[in-house]
């Protein structure tokens, strides 16, 4: 199943929408499919759906119109996504790492930094160059500017609300709460995060007024907790399963992040962003040595297995490079 249900346009979910949109606000990356129970792969939540609800206005694009004698000259050409007018964030992105808990001893603190820095200006992050604002078109480029660790201020069991306590209490020494940046909380494999992480989702991003600002933030859990939920393979390409699949999230939510910061930008008629068009698709993989997958490597030599994004052109397709 896709997480494209959930989004689905419907009156319940048009009428629902209105109730939720207070209090439901994130883009999440849905658990795998097919993995452990018949989970339907959804948003984060029900309210997920009304953030990216379809406007009435899109629904009544030409492309949900019925066929028609003069389909083919009324129709504007498209790629399966368009732009709702809010910004995208241009530049090298900033990114900052906020570790919480317990990363002691865990590959996952050198892997995940070389991460980034092999997605910065990568023909995959490239991909995303093809979505634009009134501004300008997304850089592909990122950088690592900051790190933090937390331990367990807000304990083992965190809730919506405490990963943007977590933010709100780092980002001031991580570039002064920069509004320019998308700041992850990543935390470790005993922590829970109770709104659905490893049932309902894998990660998410959002944003939210921290210290008076527009502040870019996501939440990516250690995909250890729940191999079979949010990993796609248990050898993995550097010997850490967990580490291995939150890469994969993170090349995710950040892509939607830089495409959508504030969820209105770039999503398609059922309210799905870029990434979540091709969400756990990778195309052309090869095996490594000890019997994993992979299907990206970075400048710095690091393979990655990593999910496919949307390519906003030649009337869009899912691939690992443009
Ligand atoms: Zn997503």
């Amino acid at each position: 199943m896709r997480i494209a249900d959930v989004h689905r346009s419907s009156a319940v979910l048009a009428v629902a929408a209105v109730f939720l949109v207070m209090t439901c606000f994130a883009a999440a990356q849905e658990v795998r499919p097919g993995s452990g129970k018949d989970l339907r792969p959804t948003g984060k939540h029900q309210g997920v759906a009304e953030a990216n609800a379809p406007s009435a206005r899109e629904i009544n694009e030409p492309n949900d119109a019925p066929p028609s004698r003069d389909a083919n000259r009324l129709r504007p050409r498209t790629n399966g996504i368009s732009w709702h007018g809010g910004p995208v964030m241009h530049g090298t992105v900033p990114i900052y790492f906020i570790w919480y808990g317990n990363w002691a001893n865990n590959t996952a603190t050198s892997l995940l930094p070389t991460l980034i820095s092999d997605l910065n200006g990568s023909s995959y992050e490239h991909i995303n160059t093809t979505y634009y604002d009134s501004t300008a078109h997304v850089a592909g480029a990122m950088a690592l500017q900051g790190q933090a660790n937390d331990n367990y201020s807000q304990g083992t069991s965190l809730s919506d609300a405490s990963i943007e306590t977590i933010v709100a209490n780092h980002c001031q020494a991580l570039g002064g709460c920069d509004s320019s940046g998308i700041y992850f909380v990543l935390t470790s494999e005993d922590v829970d995060e109770t709104s659905g992480f490893c049932t309902q989702y894998c990660g998410w991003h959002t944003d939210g007024t921290i210290s008076g600002k527009d502040i870019k933030y996501a939440f990516v859990g250690n995909a250890a907790r729940c191999l079979s939920a949010c990993a796609e393979q248990s050898t993995s390409p550097n010997n850490n399963a967990g580490a291995d699949a939150m890469a994969s999230i993170i090349a995710h939510e950040s892509e939607e992040a830089i495409s959508d910061p504030d969820l209105n930008a770039w999503y398609d008629s059922r309210g799905n962003e870029n990434a979540d068009k091709c969400a756990w698709t990778f195309g052309n993989m090869s095996t490594a040595s000890n019997g994993s997958l992979y299907n990206f490597t970075g400048a710095s030599g690091t393979r990655w297995l990593i999910q496919r994004n949307w390519v906003n052109a030649s009337g869009g397709y899912c691939a690992m490079s443009y």
